[in-house]
């Protein structure tokens, strides 16, 4: 979890600025993938936030940013 909000996980955009060979395109919805894309964004995180939140009544994560900040503090 570190990583995240240091944005250097190996998404597809990161990973072209390595002069990756490949498509940028998310695996899930066609979108580019980017840290906040894949973890915020994404129809299928999305869905994941919705679960946990009726799960465990956690409020879903809104940002990147938020991870480590307010998010974290009220789990
Ligand atoms: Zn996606």
């Amino acid at each position: 979890m570190w990583f995240v909000p240091k944005q250097v996980i190996l998404t597809k955009d990161n990973l072209l600025k390595r002069r990756w060979v490949g498509s940028s395109r998310c695996c899930f919805c066609d979108h580019d993938e980017t840290i906040q894309h894949l973890f915020i964004d994404c129809p299928l995180a999305k869905l994941l936030w919705q679960t946990i939140h009726i799960a465990f009544n956690i409020v879903p994560l809104i940002s990147i940013e938020s991870l480590f900040g307010t998010w974290l503090a009220g789990v």
